[in-house]
Parts: structure tokens; sequence; C-alpha cells
């Protein structure tokens, strides 16, 4: 049955994959981000593009509003949008840490808040939250990443049995090393750091990022997760959580299974292995 779906992040990577794999299925998709320059692929293939920053909370009820206006209903919404700043907790700063809370968990709930009055009174819909294998276990420098990812996956458990009685559907993706513009911009980050006293953990995790994401083979497309996406939207019953790509399911598999301690360990020799 065709849908109408929006994605959040369209404009790159994981979103991007999702919104054309979509487009190519016959639903009716609405890619979201701030560069629509990014998303005329999108358009070429059928799809639509709306400027939109989850952060600016009066566009994300203005976009949503006029999306109701021309399609009346929204069947699922991808929450896809987000980034990671990375760099030893004393470095990061206030200013830096709370923009990350509002990409990733705040601009989320806003874009949440906005469909779901339309998903209460269709009495359905699905909202697929992107979290990451991040929002289960940690790594060194990514405190406030991981922070905003840990507490994405407590909030959509809570949202999905708040919403459950209304017909919806609450779905939490948690990728792997996925090769998009995300390993750049997290690769970048580590220069908080380079003066400081973390500059060697700083120089590691850099290197250990960039040999994961350029080296062929160490991270997977984003159509991985995109694949993921289209399982769930297809599903009448779609599991609570998906994991995909690289180290998804080994790093997932000692976080659950071992101690802290030997987490810790494990994580660490990752690292330096790859610096
Ligand atoms: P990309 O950097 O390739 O894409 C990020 C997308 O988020 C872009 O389309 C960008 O669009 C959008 N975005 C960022 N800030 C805003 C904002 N304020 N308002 C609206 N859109 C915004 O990264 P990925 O595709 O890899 O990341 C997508 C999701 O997947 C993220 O939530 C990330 O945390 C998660 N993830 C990624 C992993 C990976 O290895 N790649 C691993 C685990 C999770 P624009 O700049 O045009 O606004």
């Amino acid at each position: 049955m065709k849908k109408v779906i929006l994605v959040t992040g369209a404009s790159s990577g994981i979103g991007k994959a999702t919104a054309l794999q979509l487009i190519e299925e016959g639903h009716t998709v609405y890619g979201l981000a701030r560069r629509v320059e990014n998303m005329q692929d999108l358009i070429a293939a059928g799809g639509k593009a709306m400027s939109m920053d989850v952060t600016v909370h009066n566009q994300v009820k203005a976009v949503i509003s006029e999306i109701l206006k021309k399609e009346q209903r929204i069947d699922v919404l991808v929450n896809n949008a987000g980034f990671a700043v990375y760099g030893a907790i004393e470095d990061v700063s206030y200013d830096d840490a709370k923009r990350q809370f509002e990409v990733n968990m705040f601009g989320l709930a806003e874009v949440t808040k906005a469909v779901l009055p339309t998903m209460r009174s269709q009495q359905s819909g699905k909202i697929i939250n992107i979290s990451s294998v991040g929002g289960k276990i940690y790594s060194p420098l990514g405190a406030w990443y991981h922070a905003t990812k840990h507490a994405l996956e407590g909030w959509s458990d809570c949202l999905r049995i708040e919403v459950k009685q209304f017909g919806i559907d609450v779905v939490i993706v948690e990728p792997g090393a996925i090769k998009t513009e995300f390993g750049e911009v997290m690769a970048e980050n580590f220069a908080r750091s380079e003066h400081s006293v973390y500059a060697p953990l700083a120089h590691n995790m850099m290197n250990a990022v960039k040999s994961t994401y350029e080296t062929k083979g160490q991270s997977s497309p984003p159509t991985v997760i995109a694949d993921v996406i289209s399982k769930a939207v297809k599903s009448p019953k779609p599991k609570t959580r998906y994991s995909a790509g690289k180290m998804a399911a080994q790093t997932l598999f000692f976080r659950k299974w071992f101690s802290d301690r030997f987490f810790d360990k494990t994580i660490m020799n990752m690292i330096s292995k790859r610096a």
C-alpha cells in the first residue's frame, strides 16, 4: 500500500539512501533537511524535498502542516537527522553539548510531536528512530554523542508504550559503522582535544575513525540501513529494534553478555589496534 513517509536528514547518507529506496518502492516520500540543493536526486526520482532544520521548532510545525494540507495523512516518520560531537568531556563546551542534544534529541522530539496528533487520529502510524549501536555501547571522547543516543533509546521505549494504544508503532534502528558524511564530521571533532591532556587518545580515536570509515570493507553502505527501514515500513508487526551494518552485531554482543570492565578493555583495544 502506498504510504506517506517523511524522512529527516535526507540530504545525505542513511536518510538519502532510505528516501530513494522508499520512493522506488512506490511511496510518497518527503525528504527533509537544511540542504535542499542536496535532495534534487530525490525530486528527480519522484520524491519531494523541503527545507527543514529540526532545531527550528516553528519551522518544523510549518513544514509538517504544509505536508498535511497536501497529503491529509502521515503514515511513517523516519527520524534520521543527526550528527556526532566528539572530544573529551573536559574539552567540549556546553554550547556544543547542547547543540548535540538540540539536533539528536529535542529536534527529533519536536518532529515526532508534530506528527503524533495526525497518527493518533488515523489510529495508525510508524515512527522509526535512527539511534546507533552507540545507543547501547560507549567509546572514549564520545560522551555527548552517546548521551544523546542512549537517551533516544530510553525515550523511544517510553514513546512505544505510550502510543501503542493509538495503533502507532515505534521502532528503533541501531546502525553500526555506515559509510556516509558522518565519519568525516566525526573525525574533524577530535581537533577539540588536539592540544589538551587527551591529545594522545584523540589522535588514536581520529585514526581509528578514519580507518573504520575510509578502509574498504570496514564500514557498510547506507543501503544496508535503508533495507532494514524498508522492512520495518512493510511489516504489519515490526520489531521494536533492528540493528545492522559493520560491527553492529559484535559490539552489541560484547556489551550485552560481558562485564563493563571487559567491554572497557575491548573497546580500548579495538581503538589502539586501528590507530
Ligand atoms: P550524514 O552526515 O551523512 O547525514 C546526516 C543528515 O542529518 C544530513 O542529511 C543532514 O542534513 C541532517 N541534519 C543534521 N543536522 C540537521 C538539522 N539541524 N536539521 C535537519 N537535518 C539535519 O550521516 P548519516 O547518514 O550517517 O547519519 C544519519 C543518522 O544515522 C544519524 O542520526 C546518526 O547518528 C546515525 N548513525 C550513523 C552511523 C554511521 O556510521 N554513519 C552509525 C550509527 C548511527 P542537512 O545538513 O542538509 O541539514
